[in-house]
């Protein structure tokens, strides 16, 4: 990450790129200009207003997490329909989630800039904070990593799926996170939203997939910088920008008119991991969609192995064994689902096992996908492709954004599936459904892959050879999520 003060930055010497069609008035680069300027053009008008917006869904967001904690149970025929409890559930995991989760694919990180009431709330708390430097364990590339294991942990453990308590703690304190990290540090930024959000790095990565770009009118040399100094509020330096994952897209660099600043640019799905080596790649973006993913994995498959109760069984009689009593004991309500109510009460026991066995599903994952891309990182070295090894490695690493992504939609926004199902559509029009977009996936990886070799100079033929690592793990990760898909 390169440091400066956007106070200094270059002038026009070394500029190159898309200002040739503003200043000469030809068409604007990318796909659908017509559209990309109509879009550009009513955000860039309407963006003074999206204070209401931001406004009014931080009310939401406050009764839809706080107001269920004092509603009653709902009964067990409740539906989104008639139980606000059940709605609010419903709300957050059957269309918040897998919604925003597809809009990265259309419209990048709109959800960021757009509607969340967190990341505009940290950045109202900026304006009237401490307006402290940002410390360097927030700057940390390891930081958000850490914030999305704690969070996507803890959410199995307090049952944020399952109880109102659990939306309320997880939801709830990661905007006491976001509003107290705005509150204390950066000058008018989201510190938060570049550093530690776990949705927001989670969006980042997959964002560069997405169909939309912001991209310089004037570009300057010299990659991708971070600006302490200068409008943006996720600190990218405006005229060297080159990645995706850090743009909430709040088009405060946007002025159609000028000839600085970004344009909006509208692109194929896939085009910034097939030319990553030009977009600021990555080390800890690649190890967090391998770790992230195998933690999500985890999240999901305690619930339905048989593995997990076979070695819950195994740790509980070890424990007892050893006098270990107190492992059979309930702990405290924000660590652990503690529900009698709800027939659901956690123990010492279920906690180990649960952050347990997520961890190792992680360090699983991520050592397989490590292994297959340093397979065809070597293979492609083999093949007279240039670079490191190292840099190679983590170019090849985005090959698995589109097998992680949907492999995280199915899994994690199955309520949307789901709720199809409850709608009437058969059951196994579903789990092909689910299957057909993980093979879908598998394929894109593939082809996005063999773009990345071809551009590290790696022949066709040889490709091939260097590819197949890269199946293996995406075949990995697919199978490894295959009980959702079996599921329904
Ligand atoms: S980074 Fe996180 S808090 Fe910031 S706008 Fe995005 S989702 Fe919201
Ligand atoms: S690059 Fe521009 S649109 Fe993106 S976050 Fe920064 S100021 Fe907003």
């Amino acid at each position: 990450m390169n440091l400066i003060d956007t106070r200094a930055r270059g002038g026009g010497a070394g500029a190159q790129g898309p200002e040739i069609w503003f200043r000469a008035g030809t068409e604007r680069p990318g796909l659908f200009p017509g559209l990309a300027r109509v879009m550009e053009a009513f955000f860039a008008k309407h963006r003074k207003r999206l204070p209401y917006v931001h406004a009014a869904m931080f009310v939401a967001f406050l009764v839809a997490i706080v107001l269920p904690l004092f509603l009653p149970l709902p009964p067990e025929d409740a539906t989104p329909l008639n139980n606000f409890t059940v709605a609010v559930n419903f709300a957050f995991w059957g269309i918040w989630f897998p919604l925003v989760f597809l809009s990265v694919i259309f419209t990048g990180r709109s959800w960021c800039g757009v509607l969340c009431p967190m990341g505009a709330a940290s950045e109202w708390a900026n304006r009237v904070g401490l307006q402290r430097q940002i410390p360097r364990w927030i700057k940390w590339e390891g930081t958000p990593i850490v914030s999305f294991l704690i969070i996507t942990i803890l959410g199995q453990t307090v049952g944020v799926r399952d109880h109102p308590l659990g939306i309320a703690e997880v939801f709830g304190g990661t905007l006491f996170a976001a509003v107290a990290m705005g509150f204390i540090y950066g000058r008018k930024k989201r510190a938060w939203c570049r550093h530690a959000c776990p949705i927001g790095l989670l969006l980042g990565v997959f964002s560069r997939l997405g169909a939309v770009q912001f991209a310089p009118k004037s570009k300057h040399p010299g990659g991708d910088a971070y600006a302490e100094r200068g409008i943006c509020p996720t600190m990218i330096s405006i005229p060297r920008k080159e990645e995706s994952r850090h743009c909430i897209e709040c088009f405060r660099c946007v002025k159609p008119s000028s000839p600085g600043g970004l344009f909006l640019r509208l692109r194929a799905p896939g085009e910034e991991v097939a030319e990553i080596r030009t977009h600021n790649p990555n080390a800890a973006e690649i190890w967090f969609l391998f770790v992230g993913t195998g933690a999500a994995l985890g999240g999901f498959l305690w619930l339905i192995l048989p593995s997990y109760q076979t070695w819950r069984m195994a740790l509980g009689s070890w424990a007892i064994d050893h006098n270990w009593f107190w492992v059979g004991e309930a702990g405290p309500w924000w660590l652990m689902s503690v529900h009698p109510e709800a027939r659901e009460v956690f123990t010492w026991l279920d906690f180990t096992m649960i952050v347990g066995y997520m961890l190792g599903w992680a360090a699983l994952l991520a050592a397989g996908l490590a292994a297959a891309t340093g397979l065809s990182a070597w293979l492609a070295g083999r093949f007279g492709g240039d670079s490191t090894f190292r840099a190679r490695f983590v170019e090849l690493g985005y090959q698995f954004a589109p097998v992680a992504m949907v492999s995280l939609l199915i899994g994690l926004g199955g309520k949307l599936f789901d709720t199809a199902v409850t709608a009437g559509v058969p059951a196994a029009i579903m789990g092909d459904l689910k299957a057909a977009l993980l093979a879908g996936a598998t394929v894109w990886g593939l082809v996005l892959g063999g773009r990345i070799l071809a551009r590290q100079g790696v022949s066709l033929p040889a490709r091939f050879a260097a590819l197949l690592p890269g199946l293996a793990g995406s075949l990995f990760v697919v199978f490894s999520w295959w009980p959702a898909v079996a599921g329904g």
